[in-house]
């Protein structure tokens, strides 16, 4: 047994304070981290846009640049797309190459990124804005476990052999797609990342990867490593840039094979449209959300709290699975609401540097102003306003963590994704009305339900349209269990096995038996 495996009893495992006192064991941020690579990364080389053209980053935390990056436009993406195109080239050393050699490069990559996690911890946490610690042990973590976990598939993607009429013999292939083009959030830049080019490369695929324009450094700083794990030229391309120019562009381009994009449901759509005006590229989309997480009264109610709080305000509030409508049942309402009001006034933000900071900014003030307008809107709404609904003075996107309590359905508060540090609360009395409450929405991304009733649990889980949903926890992902979203949010599956079957496509082959005895 190796002690990973070791349940300690409870008296010897560290509190927080005991945690907090060995942080200097930890890594900790690299001060003044030096930005090596702002450049567009095509065929294994550093180039400038074709247009010339620069755009700015900034940290989130202080509202200051950091640096100037190239930005790629479609006349970039048609350079991309061709080396992609020829890196898929039948014979190319990539279509050559031995499935388990694939597979060791992706553990390479993994290796790399795991050697040189506190810079790029500390490169997410400067222009995400994420606390360090969060990145470090969240994103970085998720990060390395998603590319070693597809780097192991790499060598055991098998097809079939079929029984048919005697006189034929056929088979399956799972073959690579060809180009991917891959479009990612800033709300988790790396582990987007990883959850994209891991099944794409352990399949076989090229890609054309565009990070957000919020945040292009970790991605860049990656396509270093893809280059020093010795990927061959092409296979990757990573593109920063804007999503109506690089964006719009990858989605409708006629060699491009399929579409992977992480962002909101309003994009989603027009990538979907691309794609189809386009020539059909298979499409794969994770969107929004507004997840329900369902208390129930006999619910176990410290942990329900906890989690419903790190369930909505996780990553300040900017997840696509934030439980952000909570219902809770009527005898418990009054002591949930007092219990996650007395917690979200306790949530320390701060300098995402700061060891002790539980929430950094949000990511620009765009986000912030949107925040505030919906808040805003909850007030007029009618819903009571516990505490928070204000940014923050000073620099940054900060916005104070925020409790509505009277929520009821029909309010935006209810409806409309937030993505920022928001909690609604709602009542409810029985389990048929909130499993159909919980139902009423366009979404279907995940969903909660806290009960010691295992009835209830199974009853709840089973009848709620989400393609997660957790019993007595939240957020609780990892990569080897499908994640997407029933209605709109989303189409397809990324992470575990059935992740791999929508970067692959199965091609049957049937031959006819020419000898006497078959
Ligand atoms: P958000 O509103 O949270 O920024 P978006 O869905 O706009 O989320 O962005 C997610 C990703 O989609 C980003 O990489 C962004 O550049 C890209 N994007 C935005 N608009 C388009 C578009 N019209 N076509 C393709 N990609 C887009």
């Amino acid at each position: 047994m190796t002690s990973s495996q070791v349940e300690l009893p409870a008296e010897v495992k560290p509190d927080a304070a005991t945690l907090m006192a060995s942080l200097h064991l930890m890594p900790t941020p690299v001060p003044n981290p030096e930005i090596k690579y702002t450049k567009l990364f095509i065929n294994n080389e550093w180039e400038d846009s074709e247009s010339g053209k620069v755009f700015p980053t900034y940290n989130p935390a202080t509202a200051e640049k950091i640096c100037d990056v190239q930005e790629a436009d479609k006349a970039d993406v048609e350079r991309a797309v061709k080396a992609a195109r020829v890196a898929f080239a039948l014979g190319s050393p990539w279509r050559r190459m031995d499935a388990s050699e694939r597979g060791r490069l992706l553990g390479k990559l993994a290796d790399l990124v795991e050697r040189d996690s506190a810079y790029l911890a500390t490169l997410e946490s400067l222009n995400s804005g994420k606390p360090f610690l969060t990145a470090l042990f969240v994103d970085m973590q998720g990060t390395i476990k998603t590319l070693r976990y597809f780097a192991g598939w790499a060598d055991k993607i098998h097809g079939i052999t079929i029984p048919v009429d005697g006189e034929f013999f056929s088979m399956t292939r799972n073959e690579p797609i060809g180009v991917c083009g891959q479009i990612i959030p800033w709300n988790f830049p790396l582990m987007m990342m990883a959850w994209k080019l891991g099944p794409a490369l352990s399949c076989g695929n090229t890609i054309v990867l565009k990070p957000a324009e919020q945040t292009p450094l970790t991605a860049l700083y990656i396509a270093a490593l893809i280059k020093e794990a010795g990927f061959p030229a092409g296979v990757v391309n990573i593109l920063p840039g804007y999503g109506p120019t690089a964006g719009a562009a990858i989605a409708s381009h006629h060699a491009i094979d399929k579409v992977a994009f992480t962002g909101s449901t309003e994009v989603g759509k027009l990538i979907q449209e691309a794609a189809g005006k386009s020539n059909l590229k298979r499409v794969t989309l994770e969107l929004g959300g507004k997840s329900p997480n369902i208390i129930f009264a006999d619910a176990d109610l410290d942990l329900a709290v906890e989690q419903a709080h790190q369930g909505v305000f996780f990553n300040s509030g900017q997840c696509c699975t934030a439980g952000s409508r909570i219902f809770v049942q009527d005898s418990i309402y009054e002591e949930f609401v007092r219990r996650s009001v007395e917690r979200a006034t306790k949530r320390i933000m701060g300098s995402p540097f700061d060891p002790t900071t539980e929430q950094g900014p949000q990511i620009s003030e765009e986000q912030q102003q949107r925040i505030m307008e919906l808040v805003q809107s909850g007030v007029r709404e009618g819903a009571k306003l516990e505490c928070g609904g204000k940014v923050c003075p000073g620099k940054g996107y900060y916005v104070e963590p925020t409790v509505f309590s009277n929520v009821t359905d029909n309010m935006r508060i209810a409806k409309e994704e937030i993505f920022g540090p928001v909690q609604q609360i709602l009542r409810f009395s029985t389990v048929e009305e909130v499993i159909a409450r919980a139902n009423d929405t366009e979404y279907g991304l995940a969903a909660a339900v806290f009960t010691t009733d295992i009835n209830k649990a199974m009853t709840v889980s089973t009848a709620l349209q989400a393609g997660t949903v957790w019993i007595n926890c939240y957020n609780a992902l990892s990569c080897q269990s499908p994640f997407g979203g029933f209605k709109m949010s989303g189409n397809g599956r990324e992470l575990g096995e059935i992740g791999l079957r929508e970067y692959s496509e199965v091609k049957t082959i049937t031959m006819k038996m020419m000898g006497k005895n078959s």
